[in-house]
């Protein structure tokens, strides 16, 4: 789309500039250099229609037949340009159209303009599939749906936030734990539980199973083995040499969090025997560190919940919660596909199968 959009306005900027050159039309107020708008494209419509308008006249005025023949070769240009600036008016407005739709998301499906282009599982030939779809959520408790919501968006991570507020907001109060795996780990979202809801996250986060195996724990290039020195601020690395803190960095992700990064660096890598297995800095440069303490103080907070006895069973119960109630949505009401469009519909239509699993389970309970 963005080469689409690019392309449109190297051409038009191109040809309104050989209009004027030639003085086909005079030269129109613009705001930017760069880009001409959708308004201004359209007054180049207007000149172009005055253009050939004038020499439609003149042509039908004339009794001279060279001269007729001289206008008409020199309407041809004004007339072609006319219509190809027509067509830029309606690219541009549909390309700012298109942009509106976009709005957050990176795709649209042009049958179902809320849904958004997802990978799916893989066929039973295991190729991968890219369908349009809804990101369907489900909080369920005995295997009983209790709340749910439908986003555009496909990573799950993202739908987190908005939720728990769909939850709190139309469903009920939140319980006491929060139990999600590691796809909704991050840091935005443990901010979120921790600082904004009455509720305590039981999340993994990514690199919650790698970073305790015996591998990571025993690798001497991994940053959190380094000894770390609270009075001078510093790590020590296995060249023996110190990385002192230097200064904090700021990275802001494209939704617009922002995370906080204290810069250590080595304070000499120069001649260092590890070098090449420990760094890809640059000869000369030295190897830098960056701590994210808040995530850091998370992920701890994390594992200690993980590893206690009770919430460490709360969280291993997840699976046999909300999984069965997906499966048993496909497999057992045969509910693979939605057969409707649009975001309310879906939501409708969501709403209705996960009523039926629900009464399904119940009434199966009930008739032990
Ligand atoms: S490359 Fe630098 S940081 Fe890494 S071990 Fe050597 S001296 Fe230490």
């Amino acid at each position: 789309m963005e080469n689409y959009s690019a392309g449109l306005i190297e051409r038009s900027n191109q040809l309104y500039d050989e209009l004027v050159e030639k003085e086909i039309i005079p030269e129109i107020e613009r705001e930017s250099p760069e880009v001409l708008s959708t308004k201004e494209l359209a007054k180049v419509v207007g000149k172009l229609e005055d253009t050939v308008d004038e020499l439609t006249t003149t042509i039908e005025s004339s009794k001279d037949v060279s001269e007729r023949k001289q206008l008409r070769s020199a309407r041809k240009m004004p007339k072609q340009l006319l219509k190809q600036f027509k067509d830029f008016v309606a690219r541009k407005q549909k390309y700012e159209q298109a942009m509106a739709t976009f709005g957050t998301r990176n795709s649209y499906s042009k049958t179902d303009r809320d849904a958004t282009f997802m990978r799916m599982k893989d066929d039973y030939m295991k190729n991968g599939q890219l369908k349009a779809g809804y990101n369907v959520q489900i909080a369920s408790e005995g295997q009983h749906a209790l709340a749910y919501d439908v986003f555009p968006n496909p990573t799950d991570t993202r739908t987190f936030i908005p939720f728990l507020n769909t939850i709190e907001n139309h469903f009920f109060t939140l319980p006491k734990y929060i139990v999600a795996d590691a796809g909704y780990g991050s840091e935005e979202n443990y901010e979120d539980v921790f600082e904004n809801r009455t509720a305590t996250p039981l999340i993994t986060y990514n690199m919650y199973r790698k970073e305790k195996t015996k591998r990571a724990q025993k690798n001497k290039f991994n940053t959190a083995n380094w000894k770390y020195d609270e009075e001078t601020d510093s790590f020590t690395c296995p060249n023996n040499q110190q990385l002192t803190f230097r200064h904090l960095s700021h990275k802001t992700d494209r939704n617009g969090f922002s995370r906080e990064f204290k810069v250590y660096e080595c304070e000499s890598c120069t001649g260092c025997p590890f070098r090449s297995e420990c760094t890809k800095a640059k000869e000369g440069n030295h190897r830098k560190l960056l701590l994210n303490v808040k995530w850091e103080q998370q992920k701890e907070k994390i594992r200690t919940l993980l590893s206690d006895e009770k919430t460490g069973e709360i969280y291993g119960r997840r699976k046999i919660d909300v999984e069965p109630v997906f499966g048993f949505l496909k497999a057992n009401l045969g509910f693979t596909r939605l057969s409707v469009r649009g975001q309310e519909r879906v939501q409708n239509e969501m709403g209705f199968a996960l009523m039926a699993v629900n009464l399904r389970k119940l009434t199966a309970r009930n008739a032990t």
